[in-house]
């Protein structure tokens, strides 16, 4: 019996080459499937109907028949069966207790104001009455960055930022802004233009009452 090396190498690398492109496209028509599920499919902004915080939309489940009755009591305007709940809300509700960060417990957000501008992240700096302060730090070496410890609000003197902005501008016109972490630092770690008008419809609505010229 001979033996042809070219024919028993051709053979086995279609035969290979058949077998893991089977196995790979399956596994590539899963793994897209789960990409889609996971990350296209799940969009961000659904709110908890107990605690009004924002999730993803599969981060929120449907209640129990039991938990409705229960929330029903502590909620006695909504209809608690369509109640879509975060994972901390439903684990405590269903020991039939008041989840902590409940809106009953005064946790409600105030309605979104309308008729005002948009703000960029600037402008939402200046109008803020308060600084949050967190520490973030690298979990692991792939770049995953996560948030230790308390976050710490520090209230701004919003009437100081107001008389250190420039008067002599009209209100479309718009200013340059650095943002530094202390007065010695060279670097600004936000920089960038505000529109006077922007700053000022929401300084007039929320902070002061006669803000800016
Ligand atoms: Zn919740």
């Amino acid at each position: 019996m001979s033996f042809d090396p070219e024919v028993c190498e051709t053979d086995l690398f279609e035969a290979t080459d058949f077998t893991r492109g089977a196995e790979y496209e399956i596994g590539w028509s899963r793994s897209t499937g789960r990409v889609k599920q996971i990350f296209m499919e799940n969009e961000f902004g659904h709110k908890c109907d107990v605690c009004d915080r924002l999730w993803f939309l599969r981060d929120l489940k449907t209640v129990t028949s039991s938990m409705a009755s229960f929330l029903s009591t502590h909620f006695p305007e909504d209809d608690t069966t369509r109640f879509r709940l975060c994972s901390s809300c439903y684990s405590t509700s269903r020991r039939d207790k008041v989840p902590p960060m409940s809106m009953t417990n005064g946790y409600r957000y105030p309605p979104k104001p309308s008729g005002l501008p948009k703000l960029d992240p600037i402008s939402e700096r200046l109008v803020s009455p308060r600084i949050p302060y967190m520490q973030i730090r690298r979990l692991r070496r792939d770049g995953c960055h996560g948030i230790v410890g308390q976050v710490i609000n520090v209230p701004v003197d919003v009437n100081t930022m107001v008389q250190s902005s420039p008067r002599s501008l009209d209100d479309y016109n718009s200013f340059n802004v650095n943002l530094k972490k202390s007065i010695i630092v060279k670097c600004s770690y936000l920089s960038g233009s505000v529109k006077k008008s922007t700053v000022k419809a929401w300084l007039v609505r929320y902070q002061v009452k006669s803000p800016m010229n």
